[in-house]
């Protein structure tokens, strides 16, 4: 699997200039992201840096083993213990890792919760911060231009792109992720949803619901 990594970059004589080199002088990786990380992965194990087994298991971790599903019963704990939400929007970071959630992206979070008059909405505008062990990894979208421009712009167009309206007179705060500070967004307890357990609220709360990109499902939906 060794990659020519002077393919990209290198042009034959008497060829007409290559548009793309010229757009980017100082690129010698291909321009597709997956073979950029495949060249990097490697060039790093080659070099003995990375052990390639572990990389896939830290993938397999947080694709599949995490995923959003430990956000999500955060979320159904709060919706249904008035102390615990109380608890967790003081300090998240604390509570959550009571709860064995943190590592790597999980360090510092902050829980902020919707209400009738906010709506609260994550972004990381430099680049792809995302509360990992709550959430796993982040959606192609999260870590896209468009999304990381316009979450901060226009974000009732982004809600409205994802199938979301609020109330007119409900407040939109976007919330920017760094590296020292990751958000969770507490949506709010849908109707109808009186006495159901942690377990069934739980699977109310989608992802998107906990980025603020999107709404819990309704019981039944
Ligand atoms: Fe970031």
């Amino acid at each position: 699997m060794a990659l020519d990594l002077g393919s990209a970059s290198r042009k034959p004589d008497g060829m007409p200039h290559d548009h793309h080199d010229h757009d980017h002088p100082h690129s010698h990786l291909p321009p597709d992201p997956a073979l950029r990380v495949k060249a990097l992965e490697t060039i790093l194990t080659r070099k003995g840096l990375i052990d390639p087994a572990a990389l896939d298991e830290i993938i397999d971790i947080y694709q599949n083993r995490i995923g959003p599903k430990n956000g999500a019963q955060v979320v159904a704990r709060a919706w249904a213990d008035p102390g615990f939400m109380h608890a967790l929007t003081e300090d998240a970071t604390a509570v959550i890792a009571e709860m064995g959630f943190y590592g790597r992206q999980g360090e510092h979070i902050t829980a902020v919760a919707n209400t009738d008059d906010t709506h609260n909405m994550v972004v990381c505008t430099l680049c792809s911060c995302y509360p990992w062990p709550l959430l796993g990894i982040p959606p192609g979208w999260y870590k896209s231009d468009a999304y990381r421009a316009r979450a901060v712009r226009e974000p009732r167009k982004v809600l409205a792109d994802f199938g979301v309206s609020l109330p007119e007179d409900t407040a939109v705060r976007v919330w920017d992720s760094t590296a020292e500070m990751r958000y969770l967004v507490i949506p709010q307890r849908p109707a109808g949803t009186e006495g159901m357990s942690e377990e069934d609220l739980a699977a109310l709360v989608t992802r998107d619901s906990m980025i603020g990109t999107g709404l819990p499902r309704e019981p039944g939906q």
